[in-house]
């Protein structure tokens, strides 16, 4: 017996009728005033999300992977420096470190947060080392103070990849805010995400800030005026409008995925051969994706869709892995945790509009497929 109509991955319309009155609203209000780059809105809505994670400043860009390429340039990692980031990452944290000319050097995650693992940094270390990214994936924060403790100790920039991760918390303080500069994504997808492409430049050292604003738009501090070579990379106000409206609700959605995310825990606990991410002490994650770990994955995959549940892989292979980046010179077996991770993980059902009754049917199949 299968669920129709199935149950999707994510399901944005159930979002959009939810605001569509104050949505519609606010994308008039756009196209009637006439301005559509850096105007009111952008201005606006880099305040509301500042303050939202209490960071001196952010500047709206125009996708998560500008906002960490932007934050590369922001701290003057050199061309040429290498810059450290976990083996298990969306493709767009490497593509940024490439575009803002750095060589990007991986290493593994740990076993239990599937986030990078602070033991595998000394080793990767070099003289040319500039830059830490660490990844807090699925909406989980990394184990940010053995990270924080090794830059420091060896004058590194941090730069927090937060594209998953908007409103999570380690040790009661917003992801983001803990490195030198946070880059967030506002793919629509995302935890926040625009009705198009977006991102955020969280600048956390006051004077970068200026240098930061200016990157974005050719480097520019006065208009038509390029003190230094930048990339044309803005957050429109259409989207500033729209993640205007989401903003306010982005606490209260985050509570809904954790709420999900435990039924799923509490539904699953013990089924077969599950396992699930755990999120290191005193992190607190905002369930971007609901990632289980299991065996046969391909074939449990195939048969939940065949049962009217879709399922994703984030992501089937680990970045030394991707044909592109052969190029690194890295090799299978050179991080095996991540490598074992990519055959295991599979991402369940997870959004705030997603209902309690959903989420028992998306258990009670995997259940029905696992026991078959
Ligand atoms: C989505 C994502 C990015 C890239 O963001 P875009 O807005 O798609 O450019 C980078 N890193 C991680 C971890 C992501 O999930």
């Amino acid at each position: 017996m299968s669920i129709d109509p199935p149950i999707r991955s994510v399901d944005l319309t159930r979002q959009y009728r939810q605001l569509q009155a104050q949505m519609d609203a606010a994308i008039q209000r756009v196209l009637a005033s006439g301005q559509f780059i850096l105007g009111a809105e952008t201005a606006s809505f880099e305040q509301e999300f500042a303050a939202y994670l209490n960071a001196p400043a952010a500047a709206g860009v125009a996708c998560g992977t500008d906002a960490i390429e932007l934050a590369l340039r922001t701290a003057a990692i050199d061309p040429g420096a290498e810059v450290i980031t976990a083996a298990n990452t969306a493709v767009g944290t490497v593509a940024a470190i490439e575009r803002a000319g750095a060589r990007p050097v991986l290493v593994d995650v740990s076993e239990e947060s599937l986030t990078m693992d602070a033991q595998r940094l000394p080793p990767a270390i070099s003289a040319r080392t500039r830059a830490i990214i660490p990844v807090h994936l699925y909406g989980c924060p990394a184990d940010l103070s053995p990270i924080l403790a090794f830059a420091q100790n060896h004058h590194l920039t941090v730069i927090e990849d937060c594209a998953q991760a908007h409103g999570a918390q380690y040790r009661l303080r917003k992801v983001g805010t803990w490195g030198d500069l946070g880059a967030f994504s506002f793919y629509p997808t995302k935890n926040l995400g625009a009705y198009g492409d977006g991102g955020a430049l969280v600048i956390n050292h006051p004077e970068w800030v200026e240098r930061g604003r200016a990157l974005r738009q050719y480097g520019w501090h006065t208009r038509y005026i390029s003190q230094e070579s930048g990339i044309n990379s803005r957050l429109d106000e259409l989207q500033a409008a729209i993640l205007r409206v989401k903003l306010p609700y982005l606490e209260q959605w985050n509570l809904r995925r954790r709420h999900l995310a435990a039924r799923y825990r509490q539904n699953l606990t013990g089924v077969g051969s599950v396992r699930f991410q755990e999120s290191p002490a005193e992190a607190d994650s905002v369930f971007h994706q609901m990632v289980i770990r299991i065996a046969d994955r391909d074939a449990v995959q195939r048969r939940l869709t065949q049962a009217g549940v879709q399922t994703q892989v984030l992501y089937p292979q680990p970045i030394h892995l991707q044909p592109a980046y052969q190029s690194l010179g890295y090799q299978l077996g050179d991080f095996p945790v991540s490598e074992r991770a990519s055959v295991e993980i599979l991402s369940l059902p997870l959004y705030p509009e997603l209902t309690d009754d959903e989420v028992d049917k998306v258990c009670a199949a995997l259940i029905d497929v696992l026991s078959a």
